[in-house]
């Protein structure tokens, strides 16, 4: 039986760990912590001002569990919150073309020069046995066809990553939103998609076709996405948490494979007889002293935040536009007043830039301003009342081959040095978006807390107790 947890990492997952472990199992001490001064991680609103606007990941959405909606969604005031099924998303892909109807990137016939030998070629993989592949650009020719690749994803993910396909890691292109393409009008996607080879990669022209019955959320008075976090910061103080902001954990003793006690660098102590670890493994291969050599460093593209705000009306109703053109610097862009339903103004919008690499400059506000206007989001004449830059000092780690061994290499020398640690986050490299980070961590916390996942009926617990005996939490 655990009695005193410490979480280290206050993204969604670790704060998802405290309130679910104290929900199932009041009694426990749980200590909570966070370099930084403030809880929420990825998820969290700056104010500029009267101005919020949102600094990392903006709409949460109900991940279909009800213990983990509950937990997380259950206290929410309804009346602050707009509920939407339908994403209502866009991209620009290919020749500057706004498409509106899905953030699948669209690469028809009419904004493709070369469409009927791209299709060809695609059609060709058709015939193609499913195989292993070593890098991103053989996967990616085996999927949808060397003239896609060469045209599209190539120069995409060159401005998106600024990596080459063949120094990535298989599946990448996921996690930037170019999963799947459409190639073609509603009913044209339809009849490619009813064969389960073009399923796989093809989207529908529309994002209504095949839409998730899961509810996507954002709040509707103004405010951003830290509206959750403090719901949930408040929680936790409700539920008892300790939560401890601007601390790491800076050194550990262990009694064998036991994590027994972890000092904090205000010089803390706490006695622990587990640990939920929601950040990245190298930190916790320091404090621990673990036997690891490495050489490696990966390659962090940090992303930069151009806000603004407009006095008149924005000209499109998609709540997000992903820009994978590469003659623009911009990314995503975010639109505040379609996600939370508001027609008064201001009109705020966040661009978000991926920072180039090799001390080469960042465009400047008026740049992304100019693309705003080229793309179609205001008019020039609109005028702009309000503008701020941000960095989000995370980023996207570039996921090479050689990043993958190396976060395999930490994860296996952490588990076989520390029996009483759970890995849980994005950080781990298994997970990355909010959905599938939630349902692991979910997973292993009710595994660590001997609960059955379904129902919360309690089981007995699989783990062996740690050898120390631990002292209460201070
Ligand atoms: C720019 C960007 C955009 C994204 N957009 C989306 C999206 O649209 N949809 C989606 O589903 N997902 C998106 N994601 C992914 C999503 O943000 C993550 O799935 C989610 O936030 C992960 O939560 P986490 O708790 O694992 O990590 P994080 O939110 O990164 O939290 C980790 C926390 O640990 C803290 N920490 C780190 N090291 C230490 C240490 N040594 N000691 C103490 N604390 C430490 C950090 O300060 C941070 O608060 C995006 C990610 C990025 C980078």
């Amino acid at each position: 039986m655990i009695n005193n947890l410490a979480i280290v990492g206050a993204g969604i997952a670790g704060i998802y760990a405290a309130i679910i472990s104290k929900t199932l199992r009041p009694n426990l001490n749980v200590v909570l912590i966070e370099q930084a001064p403030t809880v929420g991680g990825l998820l969290a609103s700056k104010t500029f001002g009267e101005m919020e606007f949102d600094y990392g990941t903006h709409v949460p959405r109900l991940t279909g569990h009800d213990t983990i909606d509950n937990i997380l969604f259950g206290d929410l005031d309804k009346k602050q919150w707009r509920h939407f099924n339908n994403i209502n998303a866009g991209n620009v892909s290919l020749n500057s073309e706004l498409y509106t109807r899905s953030a699948n990137p669209f690469l028809g016939k009419r904004s493709n020069p070369k469409y009927a030998q791209h299709i060809a070629q695609l059609l060709e993989t058709l015939e193609r046995k499913p195989g292993e592949h070593s890098n991103l650009e053989e996967q990616l020719k085996h999927m949808f066809g060397a003239g896609f690749v060469d045209a599209f994803f190539a120069p995409c993910i060159r401005k998106k990553l600024g990596a080459e396909l063949q120094d990535l890691a298989p599946d990448t292109h996921k996690l930037i939103g170019l999963a799947r393409l459409i190639v073609g009008e509603t009913e044209a996607m339809r009849a490619l998609k009813a064969d389960a080879r073009l399923d796989a990669v093809l989207a529908f022209a529309d994002q209504t076709d095949g839409m998730s019955a899961l509810t996507n959320m954002y709040p509707s008075d103004g405010r951003g996405i830290g509206l959750w976090i403090e719901t949930l910061h408040k929680k936790m103080l409700a539920l008892g948490v300790q939560i401890r902001t601007g601390c790491q954990v800076t050194e550990i003793m262990r009694k064998g494979k036991a994590i027994t006690h972890i000092w904090l660098s205000d010089g803390s102590e706490y006695a622990i007889d587990h640990m939920c670890w929601c950040s990245p493994n190298f930190a916790l291969i320091n404090a621990a002293q673990l036997p690891f050599k490495s050489e490696y460093r990966p390659t962090i593209r940090q992303t930069r935040l151009y806000h603004f705000a407009f006095e008149q009306a924005l000209n499109v109703q998609s709540n997000y536009i992903d820009v994978n053109d590469p003659q623009y610097h911009s990314f995503r862009i975010t639109l505040y007043p379609n996600l939370s339903g508001r027609s008064s103004g201001p009109f705020k919008v966040t661009v978000e830039v991926i920072e180039p690499m090799n001390n080469e400059c960042s465009p400047g506000q008026h740049d992304i301003h100019k693309e705003l206007i080229a793309i179609g989001i205001v008019n020039a004449n609109n005028p702009c009342v309000f503008s701020k830059q941000d960095v989000v000092k995370a980023g996207f780690p570039i996921i090479t081959p050689a990043f993958k061994r190396e976060l395999e290499r930490q994860q296996a020398v952490v588990k076989s040095h520390l029996h009483n640690v759970s890995s849980l986050g994005k950080a781990n490299g298994k997970y990355f978006f909010m959905q599938e980070v939630l349902i692991a961590a979910h997973e292993e916390m009710i595994a660590l807390l001997g609960l059955d996942a379904q129902a919360g009926a309690e089981k007995p617990a699989k783990r062996a107790k740690p050898k120390a005996s631990a002292t209460a939490l201070k």
